[in-house]
């Protein structure tokens, strides 16, 4: 007999590159797991770090051969949402530590995580623990369903930087988490929201249609230049970094005001050389900010059913499983804002 087979997008060595490959359907082996019928999944920019195979995310080598894909919406098919739409945390806790079995969750420190250590969902089916998936609100899109992951963690940067009413903020960076911060910013009563981008004509086209005005593109210039015309030369008070280049915080701490707030989102694939004793005299504060607790999931849910309107342009391109590597190719050379794969669609999906 034949095993039933589908196509998914893996990485199969410890080098760059990813292949679309036939592996053999997942099986929910646990009562505490479902099958998941994935109907869109979003291209991140961890995953062209993982294509790339940057030294940040060699943490995946273990795990070698898997399927990636963490930024995900598709149908339950077992448990307590059987049949439902649901989103999934792709951040498994262990279960078993001493955070996780007095039930704190956000404390876990021995995770895997699904689309990295485990199989993601650049697949038609996935593997998860029941505990991750979260309900879709009806009338909310499969389309901006896929964006709660990255939403999250938008999320979580604003919450690290604190109070931003009335706040001068610069988004270095115009990718989705950039995208988030800055609707979440500006929805939070920041008194200026500019976003900055390299290169990125699509994504910062796509903000302007999300409403924003005060954007720029320091490809060509600088960005204490690009910005002045916005700022009347007055320093911001907060930068958020979304660019996962590490050169940009000497950028961003140059335009900072004293006191003001720096919060770290890029994964970054080099070290930094910086001027500390500038930021000591500036009392400038220098923050990290990365995963959201368990709780802002239905928080991000109802926010997007909220306001979904305005965050629809963020999705620029949505593409069958089976063109993979030209949603990557869009991806990596800026020519979108969100590429949303759906391996639901066409072949190779394990129905036939
Ligand atoms: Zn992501
Ligand atoms: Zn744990």
């Amino acid at each position: 007999m034949k095993v039933p087979a589908m196509q998914a997008l893996r990485k199969t060595t410890a080098a760059a590159g990813l292949e679309l490959v036939d592996v053999p359907l997942p099986a929910a082996s646990h009562a505490d797991e479902t099958l998941v019928r994935v109907r869109a999944t979003g291209i991140c920019g961890s995953d062209l770090h993982v294509d790339d195979w940057t030294p940040s995310y060699a943490f995946i080598t273990q795990s070698l051969p898997v399927t990636i894909g963490h930024e995900f919406v598709g149908v339950a098919q077992s448990g307590p949402l059987a049949g439902r739409r649901v989103v999934v945390r792709p951040s498994v806790t262990c279960g078993t530590c001493a955070a996780c079995t007095v039930g704190n969750h956000d404390a876990c420190e021995r995770r895997t995580g699904i689309g990295m250590t485990r199989d993601g969902a650049f697949a038609p089916w996935v593997r998860v623990p029941l505990r991750n998936c979260v309900p879709v609100p009806d009338g909310l899109s499969d389309e901006l369903a896929a964006l709660t992951e990255p939403l999250s963690i938008s999320m979580q940067a604003l919450r690290v930087a604190g109070d931003v009413r009335g706040q001068r903020v610069l988004v270095m960076g115009p990718g989705t988490i950039g995208q988030g911060i800055a609707v979440l910013a500006r929805r939070a009563g920041a008194a200026q929201v500019v976003v900055s981008g390299f290169d990125d004509a699509p994504r910062l086209d796509a903000l302007r249609r999300m409403g924003f005005d005060a954007l720029c593109d320091v490809a060509q210039t600088s960005l204490a230049e690009a910005t002045t015309s916005f700022t009347d030369g007055q320093p911001f008070d907060i930068v958020f970094e979304a660019t996962g280049v590490p050169e940009t915080i000497q950028d961003a701490l140059a335009l900072l005001r004293r006191n003001g707030i720096v919060v770290v989102t890029g994964i970054h694939a080099r070290p930094l050389s910086l001027d500390l004793t500038a930021l000591v005299r500036k009392q400038q504060q220098l923050r990290g900010s990365f995963r959201p607790p368990e709780s802002d999931w239905p928080e991000a849910l109802a926010l997007m059913a909220e306001i979904g309107d305005l965050m629809a342009p963020m999705v620029s391109h949505v593409l069958p499983l089976s063109q993979a590597h030209e949603g990557f190719a869009l991806a990596h050379g800026k020519a979108a804002s969100k590429v949303l794969l759906c391996p639901g669609d066409g072949d190779g999906d394990g129905d036939d």
